[in-house]
């Protein structure tokens, strides 16, 4: 097989090409992966290509972009076959119907991880491991000092926060991404607090498709009039992916605003009250530890701190990495 960057991801076997999570529009493939519904992942999705994804995250898709035509349905674990590929998606944790992909030629093997969450949360399961030749990792926080506490951990601190917020007279808002972090803090609330949750349009849409997969959230549109009354009457929590429309709620009286995501091991954005290490994504030490579990010959890192994570990997693991930017071709049989 032939591995290939050229802003986007293309393996090539038997002049066949199969494009993955594709970045740039420009690529010429037979087949198109698609890992899940982030706009990063999909952002040079042809409507035309052939697509091979799970049907959650077709139906998000719906939701975002114009779906393409030509597609084909995969569960997990079920194998697609072609004369030149053999794909199985496995469960990659990171949100509803998010893959990983398994690809085998007669020779050897690939495993694309895409992005990963590696812990249970309250509505994904861990992200499988399994060995291959070669490992395409993401490395979104493939530095040291990005080290998640455990999970339940955030969960409490985030419920204490909106008791104390809403003891105070102000509604409890979450800026959050429209799909993954919005569902999983719709989860919590719904689980742990007595009260109602709002959510933006955007949000809305892809929680039906939870809905409808059977992770079940209790949430009204904020362009519900249910939802304005409750908004007045401060009895809620907003969950937000945008500030565009919302702009008559920020008056600092009325509301505390948190960030949830891992780079509050960072930061704390300002004009927000808090921020949360809630993460859909590996830590560094997780990442280094999917990577033994699944003892490639050879690793190749993208997004985030990709650099960084491919020596770390050599060094602690003893294994050949690279950031995957840095090929243009090459044979994965060269290694
Ligand atoms: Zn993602
Ligand atoms: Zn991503």
């Amino acid at each position: 097989m032939k591995l290939i960057w050229d802003g986007s991801l293309i393996i090539e076997n038997k002049n066949r090409r199969i494009s993955i999570d594709p970045q740039s529009r420009c690529n010429r493939s037979d087949l198109t992966l698609i890992s899940h519904a982030h706009i990063d992942h999909i952002q040079g999705l042809n409507c035309e290509s052939c697509v091979l994804s799970s049907r959650e995250t077709h139906e998000i898709l719906k939701t975002r972009t114009r779906p393409p035509v030509n597609y084909t349905q995969l569960s997990l674990r079920q194998l697609y076959e072609d004369e030149s590929f053999k794909i199985t998606p496995y469960n990659s944790g990171h949100v509803l119907g998010s893959f990983q992909f398994f690809i085998e030629s007669k020779t050897e093997s690939i495993l694309y991880s895409s992005d990963i969450n590696c812990v249970k949360s309250l509505t994904t399961t861990p992200a499988e491991s399994l060995e291959a030749d070669t490992l395409i990792l993401e490395s979104t926080y493939g530095r040291p000092e990005f080290s998640l506490p455990p999970r339940e951990e955030v969960y409490t601190d985030i419920i204490e926060w909106c008791v104390k917020t809403i003891s105070e007279g102000k509604i409890p808002v979450f800026k959050a991404y429209s799909l993954g972090k919005s569902q999983e803090l719709i989860k919590l609330m719904n689980n742990y607090l007595q009260i109602p949750v709002i959510v933006d349009s955007n949000i809305a849409l892809i929680s039906e498709v939870y809905n409808k997969s059977g992770v079940k959230l209790n949430f009204i549109n904020q362009h519900q009039e249910e939802a304005q009354r409750l908004l007045k009457e401060k009895a809620c929590v907003l969950i937000t992916s945008s500030f565009k429309n919302n702009r008559l709620l920020f008056e600092k009286k009325h509301f505390a605003l948190a960030f949830a995501s891992g780079w509050a091991l960072k930061f704390k954005p300002k004009n927000f009250s808090t921020a949360f290490p809630l993460s859909s994504h590996a830590d560094y030490y997780q990442l280094l530890n999917f990577v033994e579990a699944c003892a490639p010959k050879k690793v190749y890192t993208c997004h985030g701190f990709a650099e960084d994570l491919a020596k770390a990997i050599e060094l602690k693991l003893n294994v050949k990495a690279q950031p995957i930017s840095e090929i243009t071709q090459k044979t994965l049989l060269d290694f």
